[in-house]
């Protein structure tokens, strides 16, 4: 459906899969066959070859834990993030699981499955309120708490790194401050439900879904000492498709979702991906350099120039923010009666050499419903103002455009982009308005 060549098409759809560039390709075969060193064999192998294999993932794994800031031993390596979260969820038991209504469906469709009661909060768009509705919603046999870190179709973070700091001072803080840490020096204090003990505290799982935070929001500002486990996905951050991990803190229990060998210390078995985890490493090593965090904030530049745009074109309505949600992610719904609308700009766009999607590669195909972007319309409502109705919200969630930037790209790339979306949305939403 292109009528641009390769080379000069702009490629905004990273949220979904963040390219494989053949420099990477080069340095992951360049471990993979070095010349002074043995053919990787397999890495449960005792001679030179499965040493060499060993060797490769155990340094990639440390890379891993390095920009993680936690033990190489807390890391299992996984086929992708929906893998790790699936883990978790699989194992937390069929109690009580708390968590968003905004979730991936790698967490969403799990927890409908396997949990006997689920709570969903609102994505609130107050950092406070939202961590004051998790709070609120604890209950003694809440077994597992999953948030999405990063909502990879609005970009809205979600503020795991205070939860994470408040459950860990409330396990282990002297039992009668039980619930006297502030979230932060403005907040309320939190409700804690009465029935909560510390125990129950120390006993429920706190699973982040960091999908989309790795490589996109340093690692400092949402890691926490209270966050049980994460997951994570290698082709998010420019690494080979199909890999990812999850980190597990050491003394955690976790139920495997493959039985066999004992790779990954009996934690996942199967013989490794070798080729993904070298990839995964290497990412997890050029996101520790400091010019890549450059990048990230020309990314966050050019992601706000776009919403300037987007927010002068009659019809569309933003919902992402890229000043305080990720930095690469821009997302609007086109307001509009006409039932196709989004469909037919993503398709101009295409044709006019930009790759943009409806939202989550994994759930909304164009023209299905995403129960996030519905979610979060509900969400943004003014009190005062008429409420949208189930179908106007399911209408709405339909006509969804995301727009996922590169974190590096040259300024002309970003110009090219940014001056084709434009055309495309003049000339579309005109028709739109003259055929009302
Ligand atoms: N969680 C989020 C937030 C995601 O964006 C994705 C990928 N769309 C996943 C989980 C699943 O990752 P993977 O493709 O590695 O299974």
């Amino acid at each position: 459906m292109t009528n641009t060549p390769p080379h000069s098409r702009s490629y905004l759809d990273h949220n979904a899969t963040f390219p494989l560039q053949p420099e990477h390709w080069a340095e992951v075969a360049s471990l993979l066959f070095a010349e002074d060193k043995a053919k990787p064999g397999n890495p449960s192998s005792l001679h030179a070859e499965g040493r060499r294999a060993r060797e490769l993932i155990e340094a990639a794994r440390r890379h891993l834990a390095v920009a993680l800031g936690v033990e190489p031993q807390e890391i299992v390596l996984t086929s992708s993030a929906t893998e790790a979260n699936n883990m978790v969820i699989q194992a937390a038991g069929r109690a009580h699981a708390l968590s968003t209504s905004v979730e991936h469906p790698s967490v969403a469709e799990p927890l409908r499955l396997f949990s006997r009661s689920l709570s969903e909060i609102p994505p609130l768009e107050a950092p406070e309120a939202f961590l004051s509705a998790l709070i609120g919603a604890l209950r003694p046999d809440t077994s597992l708490v999953t948030v999405i870190g990063a909502q990879n179709e609005t970009g809205q973070i979600f503020p795991v790194k205070a939860f994470g700091d408040w459950l860990h001072a409330q396990r282990f803080s002297a039992p009668a401050h039980v619930a006297k840490h502030k979230i932060s020096a403005s907040a309320p204090e939190p409700q804690l439900p009465p029935s909560l003990d510390q125990e129950a505290l120390k006993r429920l799982h706190f699973h982040v879904d960091a999908t989309q935070l790795l490589g996109k929001i340093p690692a400092d500002q949402w890691m926490s000492p209270g966050i049980d486990s994460i997951g994570l996905s290698g082709h998010k951050v420019g690494g080979l498709h199909g890999t990812g991990a999850l980190m597990l803190r050491r003394g955690r229990p976790m139920r495997p979702l493959l039985y066999g060998g004992k790779q990954e210390r009996g934690r996942r078995a199967g013989t490794e991906n070798l080729p993904g985890i070298i990839s995964l490493g290497l990412r997890a090593q050029a996101i520790m350099r400091t010019e890549y965090w450059d990048h990230v904030a020309a990314t966050r530049a050019q992601a706000r120039e776009l919403e300037a745009a987007l927010r002068a074109v009659p019809h569309l309505m933003l919902l992402s923010d890229a000043e305080r949600g990720l930095p690469s992610t821009v997302h609007a719904v086109v307001a509009s009666e006409a039932p196709s609308t989004a469909e037919d700009l993503l398709i101009a766009l295409d044709l006019a050499g930009v790759a943009a999607s409806s939202g989550s590669a994994c759930s909304s195909a164009v023209g299905r419903p995403s129960a996030a972007v519905a979610a979060t319309l509900a969400a943004r409502q003014n009190p005062g103002s008429t409420r949208l109705s189930e179908l106007e919200l399911r209408h709405l969630s339909q006509q969804a455009l995301r727009f996922s930037l590169p974190i590096v790209a040259s300024p002309e790339h970003r110009a090219m982009a940014l001056h084709r979306i434009s055309e495309v949305l003049a000339t579309h939403l005109d028709k739109v308005r003259s055929n009302r």
